[in-house]
């Protein structure tokens, strides 16, 4: 089954307030296995979003209105609801009463506006709403179903999930929706898709979508079936096809890269260490992001200059000066001395033109040099990255980290020895 969600209210259409009641009704609906296809926020105007409503139950069996509900004049859903379903409201005395017991209860005296909650769309079903004034109403024409929910997030819950889920599983065939997420890395957003499109737009079902991000690539499948085990077989089929396509690009199943390159570490009994001159820190932030990380993460150095290059990690001055700061040689340099002077089985180090400024000829902005120091040796890669200062670092980072994974993945399967002492 699909639904449509139309959220009410003039102030959901300005930058001071966001529509969140579609996103926590999306994912209650998606638990039913219910489809949200299209979702709408309409200003407080009735004929609007009569227009609105109409349109939306053309074209979809289900929908559910959230705001306006309330007892104000700027509360029009009621007025549109109806007279989209060309119904009329009708008045309904004991729904005027329950809400003058709750504000007796309250010691307070109702005002007359309060009236207004009190009238239904022919044919509706109130939905009491025990948090606060304004009912919901539950309508049925033909097929279709029209809900509709007060606006404050504190009411719309609890409703939905006390009168609303009862009245909408009976509708909905059994559904089962599984999911699957692979994280890849090191290809573009556009070089990913001509690579697995082929294969994904076979399947309607799983639908894929590709969600990309600096460095950071998320491939979604999402299963939909009646039964638990077709949903799985569905996975497995299409992730084992873009799995084979994409090899080690994929990185992860949902798992942040700081985590997986943690975990390999950790399965090494390996520890690490970094050098970091254009992140800035973002390599380590992002490393002890990961609860447990000390069991693996050693420390590292911030080498913004030249001088805490020479300082703290031990870079030869000899070789800033005759290859720059940003170079093959330095990157090296800094992940030896990184390894060196922590002890650490392996290092990281990252030296680049985040820009805008510092550009030059031979080393534009976005130059970045990553190297990873371990056992095996040292190896530094020249990266070229496009994008702003921000982007250069997440790129960086993310780089790095990969380089650091993909190096414990080909080498010493087997757990290193026992770390080097610190000198
Ligand atoms: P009330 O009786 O409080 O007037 P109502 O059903 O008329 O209820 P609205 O007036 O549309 O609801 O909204 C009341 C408040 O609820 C808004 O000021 C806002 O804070 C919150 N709200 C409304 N719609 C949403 C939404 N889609 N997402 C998040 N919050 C919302
Ligand atoms: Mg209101």
């Amino acid at each position: 089954m699909q639904a449509e969600i139309i959220a009410v209210g003039s102030e959901l259409l300005t930058p001071a307030r966001l529509d969140t009641n579609s996103l926590w009704l999306t994912q209650q609906l998606n638990e039913l296995g219910i489809e949200l296809v299209m979702k709408m926020v309409v200003g407080d105007e009735r004929e609007r979003l009569a227009a609105a409503v109409r349109a939306a139950l053309e074209r979809t069996p289900l929908l559910l209105v959230s705001g306006g509900l309330g007892p104000t004049e700027d509360d029009v859903t009621r007025e549109a609801v109806a007279q989209a379903l060309g119904r009329p409201l009708v008045f309904v005395p004991e729904l005027l009463e329950a809400s003058e017991r709750r504000f007796r209860s309250a010691h307070r005296v109702m005002a007359e506006i309060n009236r207004r909650q009190a009238f239904l769309i022919e044919g509706a079903e109130a939905l009491p709403n025990e948090v606060g004034t304004a009912p919901g109403q539950w309508i049925r024409q033909g097929e279709r179903a029209v809900v509709l929910l007060p606006g404050p997030p504190g009411e719309l819950k609890p409703m939905f999930s006390r009168h609303v889920l009862p009245r909408l599983a009976p509708l909905v065939p059994p559904l089962v929706i599984r999911t699957r997420v692979y994280r890849v890395t090191g290809l573009a957003e556009s070089d990913l898709d001509q690579r697995i499109s082929p294969v994904y737009k076979r399947y309607a079902n799983p639908a894929t979508t590709v969600l990309a991000a600096p460095g950071d690539i998320q491939v979604h499948l999402r299963a939909r079936c009646s039964s638990q085990q077709e949903a799985e077989a569905l996975l497995e089929e299409l992730g084992g096809q873009i799995e084979a396509l994409l090899g080690d690009r994929i990185y992860s199943r949902g798992e942040p890269m700081e985590k997986v390159v943690g975990e390999l570490l950790r399965a090494r009994s390996a520890t690490l260490a970094v050098a970091e001159s254009c992140t800035g820190g973002l390599l380590a932030e992002r490393i002890t992001s990961i609860p447990g990380s000390s069991d693996y993460f050693l420390g590292g150095f911030l080498v913004y200059n030249d001088r805490t290059k020479i300082a703290l990690a031990g870079v030869p001055g000899e070789l800033l000066e005759r290859h720059g700061a940003v170079s093959e040689p330095v990157a090296c340099a800094l992940a030896e001395g990184a390894c060196r002077r922590t002890g650490a089985t392996y290092a990281l180090a990252v030296t680049g033109v985040a820009g805008p400024g510092g550009g030059s000829r031979t080393a534009p902005v976005g130059t970045v040099y990553i190297a990873v120091a371990g056992p095996e040796g040292v190896e530094a890669r020249c990266f070229r990255f496009l994008g702003d200062r921000e982007r250069v670092r997440g790129f960086a980072a993310q780089t790095a980290l990969d380089a650091l994974r993909r190096r414990l993945l080909v080498s010493s399967r087997a757990p290193a020895a026992a770390p080097p002492q610190p000198r």
